[in-house]
């Protein structure tokens, strides 16, 4: 090509086979970075992101037959779940850290890994761009066949004024480390002569805004920090401290059960930490916070604080709105994928993760289009007979549908129309078919986009993996579900989660947890299933036994407080 200026090979050994990096210049100065085995044959896949989605797809991708370029600004990957503990030093920022170059160290795929950042998407000429992390002049560009976005989201400051500026994170290792300095900080600060005892309370005022499950963690973790360890080492300014919880709800933790919330707000409350349920926050200057009454009269307060940290959920990166806009999904708040995880509207690009959700529109559509294609005579209505078979399909494809089912304590579509018309259908009674689609439309507004949590990702980053492990052998021999549009057959079947549960950890060595099937614990025993649930799902042996010693550190001396 007469605009590459300079051509360089370097020839490396991975997982033992001879690899060609080659490296060009564009004319306007930019890498053009390739990976290919001697023999060239390989589809280049590339992957973007080293987070639960990326590593669980990496970690069980197994067909050699794929070239990897795996492109993170972050060489490692993080136990999220964990992050909380890192901000208190119950567990250090080490022990929750895998290298991604040893999580794919011995596996006999080729893969490579880049430490720059993905800023644009071009997914006609199927091309990524990136800027190195070290060296920020540095851009490159990547050819793929296969293209995995799972660069995960932001934190969301709603535009908020001063958020940005003024407030803390919990999304990243670094972030937890800021925190954990910060507490030491403000204590050592209220702890100098020259201040009064107004200075002294504004310094030690912690303020969580969110809460879900990782503001009230942090909030529980704190406090237990604060009264088992700092007050011993602090003693003159320990009743300056003071935890506040702001929530714009009227609940905390209101994705959990109601006796879970109740718990925990009891418990906060017992514990000293003031919970403002209904609490907006409008403004945050360097000093001071600033919420409004939801419900009330809508009045304004305004608090000093000496830290607060931001925990209200996730927003989208700027390189994911820039590639919705070129793909015309400019107007949703994360890529919209169909049930195979492939983006809408792109060819070989599939996205996971916190940064997509699959579009439940479509499906919906595509539910409707199943009972079209079953009513054969076009008459518009089905015998409930044959409603329960198309029914039996639609579970099969739809695990929303099934769900959604089993948490109304319905077995059949019959219970559903029956539970929609409010009288009983019979056997032999034909069901029309539009009365049947308002029916539908209550499955509709009730299947809710999976939640962004690192167990949707993991689930999906391995569901991925195994289709391309299979995708060879499923060109020739499809095996999936019928094709409703278009015909043929689906190579795969679709993504399927299975929810194993979720935990609420509160402090005191309590958590709450909720398993499937509504069946709630709380309490200590709870707190023990969480060490072992967490240690058991660490990314290696290593981290295994870091995260292990150092709880048993802490029990036996305490929690470090040097701020380091
Ligand atoms: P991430 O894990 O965030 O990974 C994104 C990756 O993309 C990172 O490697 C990042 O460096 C990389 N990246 C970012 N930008 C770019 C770019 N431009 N180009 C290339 N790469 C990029 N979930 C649970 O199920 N249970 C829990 O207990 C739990 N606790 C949590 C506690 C905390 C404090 C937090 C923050 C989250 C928690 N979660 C939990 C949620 C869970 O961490 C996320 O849902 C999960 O991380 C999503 O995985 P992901 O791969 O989509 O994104």
């Amino acid at each position: 090509n007469a605009s590459f200026a300079k051509m360089l090979i370097v020839f490396t050994v991975s997982g033992g086979g001879l690899v060609a990096l080659s490296e060009a210049k564009s004319e306007d100065g930019m890498n053009i970075v390739n990976s290919t085995e001697a023999n060239d044959k390989k589809k280049r896949v590339v992957v973007l992101g080293t987070g639960w989605a990326g590593t669980s797809f990496l970690k069980n991708l197994k067909n050699s037959s794929y070239d990897v370029q795996v492109i993170s600004p972050r060489n490692f990957f993080a136990f999220t779940p964990l992050l909380p503990s890192v901000t208190c030093g119950t567990v250090e920022a080490r022990s929750i850290v895998e290298p991604i170059r040893n999580i794919v160290r011995r596996k006999n795929v080729a893969v490579h890994y880049w430490e720059a950042e993905c800023f644009k998407i071009d997914a006609e000429n199927k091309k990524v761009y990136c800027r190195s992390n070290l060296d920020e002049k540095e851009e490159i560009v990547v050819d793929y066949d296969y293209l995995v976005i799972a660069i995960g989201a932001r934190a969301n400051t709603f535009n908020i004024p001063g958020v940005a500026e003024n407030c803390h994170f919990l999304k990243e290792i670094e972030d937890a480390q800021k925190i954990r300095r910060t507490v030491i900080d403000c204590f050592e600060r209220a702890s100098l002569p020259t201040l009064s005892d107004e200075e002294r309370k504004k310094i030690l005022h912690f303020v969580v805004v969110g809460g879900g499950p990782t503001g009230v963690e942090f909030a529980a973790e704190l406090h237990d920090y604060v009264n088992e360890d700092l007050v011993k080492l602090y003693p003159k300014v320990k009743e300056a401290v003071k935890i506040t919880l702001l929530e714009a709800t009227d609940h905390i933790l209101n994705m959990f059960d109601k006796r879970i919330t109740a718990f925990a707000e009891e418990k906060f409350q017992r514990d000293g930490i003031d919970v403002k349920t209904g609490a907006m926050v409008i403004k945050v200057s360097d000093k001071e916070i600033s919420t409004k009454e939801v419900k009330k009269d809508g009045a304004v307060s305004t608090t000093p604080y000496g830290m607060v940290v931001w925990s209200t959920g996730i927003g989208t990166r700027p390189v994911v709105m820039d590639f919705m806009k070129q793909i015309g999904q400019g107007n949703r708040r994360v890529l919209a994928t169909d049930e195979w995880l492939r983006v809408e509207g792109c060819d070989n690009i599939y996205a996971l993760g916190d940064c997509a959700t699959i579009n439940q529109r479509r499906v919906m559509e595509d539910i409707w289009a199943i009972f079209h294609k079953a009513d054969k005579d076009n008459s518009g209505t089905l015998t409930v007979k044959e409603f329960q078979e198309v029914l039996d399909d639609i579970c099969e494809r739809y695990p929303q549908v099934e769900l959604y089912l089993k948490n109304r304590k319905m077995s059949s579509l019959a219970d559903l129309l029956k539970d929609s018309k409010g009288d009983s259908v019979k056997e032999s009674v034909e069901v029309n078919l539009e009365e049947f689609k308002t029916a539908l439309s209550q499955v509709d507004s009730q299947m809710k986009n999976l939640p962004a949590t690192a167990q949707v990702a993991a689930q999906q980053g391995s569901y991925l993996a195994d289709c391309f492990n299979r995708m060879e052998e499923c060109e020739k021999n499809p095996e999936g579900p019928l094709r409703f549009r278009g015909e043929g057959r689906h190579r795969f079947r679709p993504f399927r989660y299975k929810h194993f549960g979720q935990f609420a950890p509160l402090g005191g060595e309590q958590t709450a947890a909720q398993l499937p099937g509504d069946w709630v614990s709380i309490g200590h025993s709870t707190q023990w299933l969480w060490y072992s649930v967490y240690a058991s799902k660490l990314v290696s042996w290593r981290t295994r036994a870091l995260v292990v010693s150092d709880w048993v550190r802490r029990f036996i001396f305490g929690r470090d407080s040097s701020g380091i």
